[in-house]
């Protein structure tokens, strides 16, 4: 039988992270100690020690996702400690889990098998508390506005309009609509509200787009709380709220320096959703990572047609970064999943069904290297249950079709296992020739970015819009934010934004129901389908298995 991740994690010998952070050339002064295992790295040396490296930024995505989670963590770990191995100057750069899916599906996101970032327990267990400064930062806005109301309202805020919300790190139904307010006069003043978990806040959003502490906080200023009685936009800095709530992530933006089972530095940092959200690390911990390694290898979260395009589309473009090879990670379970068989017979080889999912991660391939134009190769993420005959033919049809691919074993071998597919990903890079383009331009309108999106990346027919997102696309350009980014909100399941369609799918149309901005992260959300900023928990919760004995010795955290 195989060991569980915290079982690898918790027998591994951890390096003093004093001793990690010297790999990078960082010295006691240059980080905080959080612990001997964990370290916050002062955010200005970005600004007062520039190096000459000139960083390759390695971009770690993959097919649409199954329920399970497909390896993206473990492939991004995996594959930096074989570049490591290779004698090269790595950093992995990842975001922190938030506790919402470590107490309900998913479990951890500290990767897996013998491709993982330590100290695991503290990483998944609100490790140096950024998610919390992220929620009190939030929820500082939030009181501030219900002051504003009760103390007189001078800038006569509808407290019916107002769209920000409360947050928390956890999956609890029960708060996503509340009645807040109640009790009587001195209560302030009864209206709507709800939750949303911290990683769906805009503020997160906000964290890890800013380059620096002055820019956060006019990000920060820029939040739209919700409208006057006269339909006018009221912002977080009318409310002079974006100081306070800058000065209470003085330590957030500090990116959390920890290390894998291999001793490779790891940057693990900020946390958006890929659905509301950008869904990548933050840009502080990026552009730090790229100045103090020669390789930086990063994730971008759910499939590539979410994660990557928005972390090609809106967190690259907004900071100039550009990747310099992409990795698709699959399954054989992913593709089988995808070619129709149910979760529970995903054990069994099915080459038929193989086939008939292949065409998912063809699109997405296609994707990175004709819409982005990036060189790509496929990981096939090797789980212990695939079958020689199943592994043999993913990559003789991906070879057949010209598309690079290498078969990853770092969960069972750890870097030695992410040799072959690192070497590959040394030979995208060299002989990459850097034609890197967006998936839409920004002067074209909001209509026309969406469809592009829609065409070019998911491959659909056309974009219905809603009639409330086109009055709000109407507003919106009325207010002057036609030029912004778009981040899609989309189910993860699918190529189309019907979770059922699974493979490839055809003929199909997008139907965009709501349009809303996040004026302070700068991009405006698309959404389509239901989409959830505050999970319930499930039948079964994670959290149900996890516990602690005397010595402080935490199991069932997977
Ligand atoms: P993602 O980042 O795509 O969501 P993760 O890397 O977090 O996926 O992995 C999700 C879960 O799957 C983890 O519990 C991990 O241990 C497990 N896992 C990943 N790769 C393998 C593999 N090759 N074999 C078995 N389990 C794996
Ligand atoms: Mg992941």
């Amino acid at each position: 039988m195989f060991k569980s991740d915290i079982e690898i994690a918790q027998e591994a010998k951890l390096k003093d992270i004093r001793e990690i952070a010297s790999k990078l050339e960082l010295n006691e002064d240059d980080i905080e100690l959080y612990g001997k295992f964990k370290a916050k790295v002062d955010n200005n040396l970005l600004r007062t020690r520039p190096t000459s490296h000139k960083a390759k930024l390695i971009l770690t995505t993959a097919i649409n996702p199954t329920p399970a989670g497909e390896g993206k963590t473990t492939t991004t770990i995996g594959v930096s400690d074989a570049l490591t191995r290779l004698g090269k100057k790595t950093i992995v750069a990842l975001r922190e889990p938030s506790l919402g899916p470590v107490f309900g599906v998913k479990g951890g996101a500290t990767g897996g098998g013998y491709a993982q970032v330590v100290p695991m327990e503290d990483i998944n267990l609100h490790f140096t508390g950024d998610f919390h400064a992220i929620a009190a930062a939030n929820n500082l806005l939030a009181a501030l506005i219900d002051n504003h109301i009760h103390q007189g309202n001078s800038l006569n805020i509808d407290p019916r309009r107002i769209t920000w919300k409360r947050a928390m790190d956890m999956n609890d139904r029960q708060l996503r609509d509340i009645i807040v307010g109640l009790g009587g006069k001195t209560n302030g003043v009864p209206r709507e509200d709800g939750f949303d978990i911290a990683v769906a806040s805009e503020v997160m959003a906000i964290l890890c787009l800013a380059n620096d502490l002055v820019d956060l906080k006019e990000k920060l200023g820029n939040i739209i709380i919700g409208y006057t009685y006269e339909d006018k936009p009221v912002t977080a800095k009318e409310l002079s709220a974006h100081g306070a709530m800058a000065a209470l992530l003085k330590d957030g933006v500090k990116p959390n320096l920890v290390q894998t089972l291999e001793g490779t530095p790891a940057f693990v940092h900020g946390g958006p959703f890929a659905n509301i959200a950008h869904g990548c690390n933050s840009v502080i911990a990026t552009k730090m990572a790229m100045n103090f390694a020669d390789y930086v290898v990063t994730e971008a979260g759910f499939g590539a047609d979410l994660g990557a395009e928005k972390f090609l589309d809106i967190k690259c473009r907004m900071t100039g970064l550009k990747p310099d090879a992409v990795i698709i990670v699959a399954t054989v379970r992913a593709l089988k999943y995808n070619g129709g068989v149910s979760k529970d017979e995903l054990n069994k080889e099915n080459l038929e069904a193989l086939r008939k999912g292949l065409p998912n991660l063809l699109k997405h391939v296609e994707n990175i290297t004709t819409v982005f134009k990036l060189p790509a190769v496929v990981a096939i993420n090797k789980f212990p249950l695939d079958t020689e005959a199943e592994l043999q033919l993913v990559e003789q049809m991906c070879s057949e079709l010209g598309v690079n691919v290498a078969i990853s074993e770092v969960w069972e071998k750890g870097g030695a296992g992410g040799e072959i597919l690192a070497k590959e990903v040394l030979k995208l890079i060299e002989g990459n020739t850097n034609e890197f383009e967006y998936a839409y331009d920004l002067g074209m309108t909001i209509p026309e970015k969406i469809r592009a999106i829609a065409q070019k990346i998911y491959g659909a027919n056309d974009v219905a819009f809603s009639a409330s997102a086109l009055s709000e696309i109407k507003k919106l350009n009325e207010l002057g934010y036609s030029d912004l980014p778009i981040c899609m909100a989309k189910t993860q399941s699918s190529l189309s934004d019907n979770p059922a369609l699974l493979g490839r799918p055809e003929g199909f149309s997008i139907n965009v129901r709501q349009i809303k901005v996040s004026a302070g992260a700068g991009f405006i959300v698309a959404i389509t389908g239901d989409i959830m900023t505050m999970p319930g928990l499930p039948a079964k919760p994670a959290a149900n298995n996890i516990d602690i004995n005397e010595d402080g010795k935490i199991t069932g955290l997977f």
